[in-house]
């Protein structure tokens, strides 16, 4: 592997074969979670392909010239041609090995395979999720200088990385953008000492050998496991859904609302979430139409008030989609009133669909603890589940309240009970 400036990139890239080129940064925690990633396959490959750094910060000139305006950016090169898709962000393994793959013939693909020893690893405790309940307990082990790892398929943060601003989470005077929050909180947990395996991809888990296998050929074996793994937005199921979902239908506003300056929204649904970030989006839409199914909106009543005397939100009361199409540029949401059964069409740029979540559950294997009828994890007082040292804690227990105030609760609790038992 070699780190290379703007004065080598004509040598060492556009007159070197085949090329893989980092752009990296530092105090980039992304650029931190693709360092050991990229050295494993610079060993792994770097006979065939040329593995190549360079730093953004001192070659923006370079950067923007191919593009590159944020950091890690993978970029791909053959004879001085740029190839493939460039790829930035919470870079998997995965991602990066199948450009490599499709860079080589099948046999000196088959050659490297054969190459490729798998890993193992103990630890006292394993985390599965890293949004405020998994930072916390890694917080609080880490503390105990328990081994920890903690392992998400993304980067860390959960849902606090989507969250525009948080103003109810103490210690703050003013509201907090949510990234920040959870960068905090990420940075707070590394510097413990716990392992970090993020944006990786979880392969199996076995809860009774407490075993945890990532990127196909990683296997974690731990004493304890916490579950921190969350929930995921729930989608209507309704015809045109899936089809348009990233392309006029989304389910982040903190992601999507600034491509709607000046246009109009449409919203499902009336609970908490999509109250708030229906008064996010009037930030930037000229309307935002909601679209509820009861007869009154069911967030709490700060919320309702601010959305009340928000002259751009109009509420649908009654009225459920049924399916989704596009015409052109504008997202047709066919809705049914329910009281008069009358179907019609309401046109839109964009639809955000909030309307409610389901717990994580599915990558936990065969073996699943005890769930109450809404599939949440059932945990005692201590956030122990019905898998001996299986613990679970943040949305995805079973619950009344699903705040970062409760998650990082959770996370504590059982992290100072685990210290106790591994004392
Ligand atoms: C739009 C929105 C706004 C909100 N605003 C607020 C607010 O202002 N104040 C407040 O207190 N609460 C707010 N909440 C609620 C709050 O964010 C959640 O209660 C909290 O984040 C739950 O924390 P968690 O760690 O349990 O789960 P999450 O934050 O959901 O984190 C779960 C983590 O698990 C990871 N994961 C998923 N699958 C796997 C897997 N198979 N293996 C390993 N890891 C996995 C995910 O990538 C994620 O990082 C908001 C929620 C939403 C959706």
């Amino acid at each position: 592997m070699k780190e290379i400036t703007s004065s080598d990139f004509e040598k060492e890239v556009l007159h070197s074969g085949k090329v893989i080129l980092d752009f990296y940064s530092t105090e980039c925690p992304p650029c931190e979670a693709l360092a050991p990633k990229f050295e494993s396959l610079a060993d792994l490959y770097g006979h065939k392909i040329n593995f190549i750094k360079i730093f953004r910060q001192e070659n923006r000139e370079l950067a923007s010239s191919l593009k590159v305006s944020s950091s890690p950016t993978l970029l791909f090169f053959d004879n001085g041609k740029q190839i493939l898709d460039t790829i930035s962000g919470g870079i998997k393994k995965s991602e990066i090995i199948d450009r490599l793959d499709s860079m080589l013939s099948s046999e000196e693909v088959s050659e490297i395979k054969i190459k490729q020893k798998p890993t193992f690893s103990e630890y006292d405790v394993a985390i599965l999720g890293g949004g405020p309940a998994g930072l916390t307990a890694g917080i609080y082990l880490g503390q105990a200088k328990l081994k920890t790892v903690l392992i998400d398929p993304a980067l860390p943060g959960g849902y606090m990385g989507i969250t525009h601003q948080v103003s109810n989470y103490p210690g703050f005077e003013k509201p907090q953008n949510g990234y920040m929050l959870a960068h905090y909180m990420s940075e707070q947990a590394k510097h413990t000492g716990i392992d970090y395996k993020v944006a990786v991809d979880i392969t199996s888990v076995d809860l009774l050998k407490k075993e945890i296998v990532i990127d196909k050929s990683e296997t974690i074996k731990a004493k304890k496991i916490i579950i921190a793994t969350g929930t995921t937005p729930n989608t209507m199921n309704a015809p045109g859904e899936k089809e348009f979902k990233g392309k006029g239908i989304s389910y982040c506003a903190t992601c999507d609302a600034k491509y709607f300056v000046d246009k109009d929204v449409t919203v499902i649904g009336g609970g908490n979430s999509a109250v708030e970030e229906a008064l996010f989006i009037t930030k930037f839409a000229k309307k935002v139409t909601m679209v509820h199914q009861f007869d009154k909106l069911t967030a709490n009543q700060t919320a309702i008030e601010q959305l009340k005397a928000n002259a751009k939100i109009e509420v649908l009361y009654e009225h459920e989609p049924r399916a989704f199409e596009k015409r052109g540029d504008k997202m047709i949401a066919h809705i049914e009133n329910l009281k008069t059964k009358e179907p019609f069409e309401l046109i839109s740029d964009g639809v955000f669909v909030f309307i409610g979540f389901k717990s994580n559950i599915s990558v936990l294997g065969n073996t699943i603890p005890a769930l109450d009828k809404w599939s949440y994890i059932i945990t005692d007082e201590d956030r122990k589940t019905s898998i001996p040292d299986v613990f679970a804690v943040g949305d995805i227990i079973s619950k009344k309240y699903r705040q970062i105030t409760t998650a990082v609760a959770d996370g504590t609790i059982a992290a100072i009970t685990i210290s106790k038992e591994l004392i």
